[in-house]
């Protein structure tokens, strides 16, 4: 059966293996693939009757759960936008999603966390009998629906550089994606994903439910990211775990807590990093740890998650974030950075996003001629692997030098003590100075020893001016630090 809308993926599974697990949920309890249909057929009927149709959005706040990717392929039954939103978001966030997609209906997966409980409570949504928790329903009135059939997901950008954008991606952008991202893990039925990557951000959405819709694998899905859930589950049968690098990072600094420095899975097989830069010294450490090779996939919500990804052996030193995605393009805009070669990256194909919604200035100047403009920095190697160097916004500029963060995080990265860190600009004085954040695990460091660490590592306009130790980092719910909410969150510690 062709695929043609994303919902023929579940159908095309609860066709071909009706009684075999689709999706494991956060209660522990097994959902089999013609389960997973039925309950997305009756979100669509609820949906339907409460005013929904074709063009319409709905927004969906939610946790990881069954009944949030049910309603995902519900919406899309109905022809309706489906806008899945994290549920950790603040009221005053959604309240800003909301006025801008102006949704017909939201759907809040309440019986999942106090958060969502909270948002459906505040909002007067009624709970929906769908023989899955309590869903929680509320119509809205709202404006026309959009006269545009090719439209499955508004999706929302993490907001790591500014306010989150509304990307438009079709079915098409999905289908691909969930295809391109299955084949290159290999993904089968049989095989158990990891789910901890929230379905409200592209990655989750994209290269872990579609993908897993596209093979017909199942999915252990996890309504929040511990690290203790998943050195268990990883011991227990996952076969395929796609992650951030700093769910890595937190994994293993939770197994050394333990006194493990390596795991013993009988099964994992393929393990993946996403969505933000891989640390070089992650990666080394990280393979140690699993045993295995770990990928590094480069993508954006504007891109439907991946445009590249590594397929190298373990122990590799490649840095790069690999070749591109079989039918996608790269390139670079030399126009865009100064050092030769390196400029702004470009990519073209199926998984490039169809615009912002509802901002025409913004989609020209990201789109033209296909090519979608990612703001990220990088450089294409003789074997055509794309290296990304920073984001263009992020670029520091000390005195005339251009200053990668992802570099100094890295150096900072590689002390036994440090658990993870962000590096930015501050303007000051006409130049740029270096403030770095760095989350320390239980073996505590001080700025000082730091600061000689990467004195060792890094010329002298590369070394951080500033290093705060902090307890945590301030993260969107995939787990991606949020570098634009560094100053304000740590301005009483700043000097
Ligand atoms: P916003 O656009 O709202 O500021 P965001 O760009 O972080 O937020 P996402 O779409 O989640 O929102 O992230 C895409 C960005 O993440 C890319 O543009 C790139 O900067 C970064 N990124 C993704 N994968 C990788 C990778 N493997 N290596 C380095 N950077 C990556
Ligand atoms: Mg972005």
């Amino acid at each position: 059966m062709h695929a043609a809308r994303l919902h023929d993926l579940v159908d095309r599974n609860a066709a071909a293996r009706p009684d075999e697990t689709a999706i494991i949920d956060t209660d522990g309890s097994a959902a089999s693939w013609a389960r997973y249909a039925d309950l997305s057929r009756e979100i669509a009927v609820h949906l339907g009757a409460a005013g929904v149709g074709a063009g319409d959005r709905v927004l969906i706040v939610a946790e990881n759960c069954l009944a949030a990717a049910a309603a995902i392929f519900g919406a899309s039954r109905l022809g309706a936008w489906a806008i899945p939103v994290n549920a950790r978001m603040s009221a005053a966030e959604i309240a800003r999603v909301t006025a801008h997609a102006d949704p017909a209906a939201v759907l809040y997966t309440g019986h999942v966390s106090p958060d969502a409980g909270a948002h459906a409570a505040a909002a007067g949504a009624a709970p929906l009998a769908t023989g899955c928790g309590a869903l929680h329903l509320a119509p809205r009135d709202h404006g026309p629906a959009e006269d545009d059939a090719e439209v499955a997901v508004l999706l929302y950008t993490t907001g790591t550089t500014g306010d989150p954008k509304g990307v438009m991606l079709t079915h098409g952008n999905l289908l691909f994606a969930g295809k391109s991202s299955a084949e290159l893990r290999g993904m089968v039925p049989g095989d158990r994903i990891y789910g901890a990557l929230p379905l409200t951000h592209v990655f989750g959405l994209a290269s872990m439910l579609t993908a897993a819709a596209h093979a017909g694998a199942a999915i252990e899905l996890a309504a929040r990211f511990s690290p203790a859930a998943l050195f268990a589950a990883l011991k227990d049968g996952a076969t395929v775990l796609p992650a951030v690098p700093q769910m890595h990072a937190l994994l293993m600094a939770h197994a050394a807590d333990q006194g493990q420095a390596r795991l013993d899975s009988p099964v994992l097989r393929y393990v993946s990093s996403g969505a933000a830069p891989l640390d070089p010294a992650w990666k080394r450490k990280a393979e140690a740890f699993y045993g295995l090779p770990l990928q590094n996939g480069y993508g954006m919500t504007e891109s439907t998650a991946g445009s590249t990804a590594t397929r190298n052996p373990i122990g590799s030193p490649d840095t790069s974030v690999g070749p591109p995605l079989p039918g996608v393009e790269i390139a670079i805009d030399d126009a865009l950075g100064n050092e030769p070669g390196t400029g702004e990256v470009l990519t073209r194909g199926p998984h490039v996003m169809k615009g912002y919604y509802r901002n025409p200035e913004a989609t020209a100047a990201a789109l033209s001629d296909g090519w979608l403009r990612t703001g990220d920095l990088g450089r294409i190697d003789a074997e055509g692997r794309l290296h990304i160097v920073g984001r263009a916004k992020e670029l520091i500029i000390r005195g005339g030098f251009n200053v990668y963060p992802p570099e100094v995080e890295a150096a900072l990265n590689d002390h036994p003590a440090v658990v993870q860190s962000a590096v930015i600009g501050r303007t000051a004085n006409g130049n740029e100075d270096i403030l770095a954040f760095v989350q320390c695990g239980r073996e505590r460091t001080t700025p000082e020893v730091l600061r000689a660490f990467v004195a060792e590592r890094l010329s002298a306009y590369k070394r951080p001016t500033q290093i705060l130790i902090v307890d945590a980092l301030p993260a969107a719910p995939s787990g991606k630090v949020l570098k634009h909410r560094l100053l304000s969150h740590f301005a009483e510690r700043l000097a």
